[in-house]
């Protein structure tokens, strides 16, 4: 698989294939099987997904959606519900298949079905093509380092016709010390490597990419802290 950032990438990709897979797919699910950290990181995450949906219609027919770092789906699913034709992708093979199951039991449950099924593809972000309505990508950018934003940025921003919602952990005084001191007791599952990033530089990257923040929203909790960019093409 050809991916920017190297080394660097292929390691996220392992570990969300193995041992991540095994944590997250808990984390995004909804067994009894967490520990309390783990469990308020689910509820944050959820808050982050909660806020974004009330961001965009209920009504998404004929709209098209792109969400890059799917994850288990948990945004790109319920878009789905909504009408979206979503292309969803994952640099990991497991949670993109574990994606494409989970939307699976959702229309045997009973969900509704969009016009055009959903895409589930294991790809890095840098591999996705096409022009979307919206594109998205949360909590993605925490993989990568200061000097390959701008590039994710600007490919995240050529794939979208009209709005882009990215988060992110921003680099503030109080999130670097709680990341400095999960560092000194790393868990067998801290396997990546966490990148904190300044809002003020992740906008100078949407702007320069021709687009501008129309919304922001902040989630935080005790071990989850993400802000949220909704952006508007210029
Ligand atoms: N966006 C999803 C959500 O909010 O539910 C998943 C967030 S999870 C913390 C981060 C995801 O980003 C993982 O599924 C991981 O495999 C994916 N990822 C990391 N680096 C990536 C890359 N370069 N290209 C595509 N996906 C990537």
């Amino acid at each position: 698989m050809e991916t920017t950032g190297g080394d660097e990438a292929a390691s996220v990709r392992d570990y969300f294939d193995k041992v991540g897979f095994e944590r997250w797919q808990k984390i995004y699910g909804e067994t009894d099987e967490v520990n309390k950290v783990q469990l308020d990181i689910r509820q944050g995450h959820q808050k982050t997904v909660d806020k974004i949906l009330d961001w965009l219609p209920e009504n998404m027919d004929g709209m098209t959606v792109c969400d890059a770092g799917a994850g288990t789906g948990s945004l790109a699913i319920p878009l789905a519900h909504r009408g979206a034709g979503v292309s969803a992708s994952d640099i990991s093979a497991s949670m993109i298949g574990e994606a494409e199951t989970r939307y699976n039991q959702s229309i045997a449950a009973g969900a509704k079905a969009p016009a055009v099924a959903p895409k589930f593809e294991a790809l890095g972000l840098e591999e996705c093509t096409g022009e979307y309505d919206v594109v998205s990508c949360i909590d993605v950018m925490i993989h990568y380092p200061d000097d390959r934003v701008a590039a994710m940025v600007g490919h995240l921003a050529s794939l979208s016709k009209k709005k882009l919602i990215v988060s992110f952990a921003p680099k503030t005084l109080a999130y670097s010390i709680l990341k400095r001191i999960g560092e000194l007791f790393p868990g067998p599952s801290k396997a990546t490597r966490a990148y904190l990033h300044d809002e003020g530089e992740v906008e100078e990257a949407l702007e320069k990419a021709g687009f501008r923040v129309t919304r922001r929203q902040m989630t935080a909790t005790s071990f989850y802290f993400s802000r949220i960019l909704e952006c508007e093409r210029v």
